[in-house]
């Protein structure tokens, strides 16, 4: 019988593995399918606390990884597929065995979602990513393109307009989605260009392999151009990584965990930190902070059932 299982290895997972590793639970910490999260795909990470010259996100994940070595966390390189709910624990299925444990901390986070054009796994780092905060600063006095057209793309274009020269707006519709507010203040940035109905087709990339231009395809007329750009920002979407909880966790309607009283779930006993539960926020330093809540609740919960 596990006392804790942390589930995911990004900034939620390895700050609640960190604070249960001292709390000496000895958590056995889940990498799952992606491990590291999405820092692990991002470069210079410029906004976490306590690194005024910024970090590799990589970097970043490693030192918070032994960090919690050190106090007795344990790592498996394999992922859950299910969990049940028993008499006073819980049993949850990693790689095809059931395995009991007294609390689970879900920090699985979400996965950004991408076109799927080709070379765009390569380039990721090189002129392409899904996070204007993260990024947005490396593209100062350059144009750049967005490509959505809901709250995320709205929003995004317009927080990008403080650096790059030009933003392109690339919806494949003529109307956005995002909210009034949200379109309002993009559409009257100077800065911002719509491009509708125009879907994406092609990322073209300079002998450095780094990105040169957006080719689109405006999906009436059938017509290709070029948009010359030096970053390209997909903001089509988030998924939640909550597929093996689907029926057992209450979740919203895009899949997301619903936390309740701090970081509980509808399970007692199973806490949820990070992406997989916030859609609004969605920062490191965010995600971090609730795995350390995850991590603090589950110890309460492990002492008032005298498992600790
Ligand atoms: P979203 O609302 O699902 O919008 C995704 C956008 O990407 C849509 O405009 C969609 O086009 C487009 N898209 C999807 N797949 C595409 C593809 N393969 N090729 C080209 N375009 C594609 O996602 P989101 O903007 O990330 O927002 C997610 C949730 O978070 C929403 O509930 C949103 O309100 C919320 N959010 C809130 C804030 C805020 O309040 N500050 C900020 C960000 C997000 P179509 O329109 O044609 O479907």
């Amino acid at each position: 019988m596990e006392k804790v299982i942390i589930v995911g290895t990004g900034c939620a997972g390895l700050t609640a593995a960190i604070y249960a590793a001292r709390a000496n639970l000895s958590p056995l910490v889940l990498e799952g399918h992606e491990p590291g999260g999405q820092l692990s795909t991002t470069t210079l990470v410029e906004n976490f606390p306590g690194f005024p010259e910024g970090i590799n996100g990589p970097e970043l994940i490693m030192a918070m990884k032994s960090q919690a070595e050190r106090f007795g966390a344990r790592f498996s390189y394999a992922a859950i597929e299910d969990l049940e709910k028993a008499d006073g624990f819980l049993r949850v299925k990693i790689d095809g065995q059931w395995q009991e444990t007294r609390t689970l901390i879900i920090a699985s986070g979400a996965s950004a979602k991408w076109l799927g054009l080709p070379n765009e796994k390569t380039l990721v780092g090189h002129g392409l990513t899904s996070c204007a905060t993260c990024d947005g600063a490396f593209y100062r006095n350059v144009p750049v393109a967005v490509i959505g057209g809901g709250d995320s793309a709205a929003e995004e274009a317009t927080f990008l307009t403080r650096f790059a020269s030009k933003v392109y707006l690339v919806h494949r519709r003529d109307t956005l989605r995002a909210s009034k507010i949200m379109v309002e203040r993009a559409m009257a940035n100077p800065k911002i260009e719509p491009l509708w109905n125009s879907a994406p087709v092609e990322y073209l990339t300079d002998a450095e392999g780094e990105m040169r231009a957006l080719k689109i395809k405006d999906v009436n007329s059938g017509a290709e151009r070029e948009i010359e750009v030096k970053c390209v920002f997909v903001a089509i979407g988030h998924t939640p990584n909550t597929a093996p909880f689907r029926g057992k966790l209450d979740m919203d309607e895009s899949g997301y965990l619903l936390q309740r009283d701090g970081t509980k779930t509808n399970i007692p006993g199973v806490f949820a930190a990070g992406d997989v539960a916030d859609h609004v926020y969605r920062q490191a330093i965010t995600a971090s902070g609730q795995g350390c809540a995850a991590a603090l609740d589950a110890e309460k919960y492990l002492a008032a059932c005298g498992a600790e």
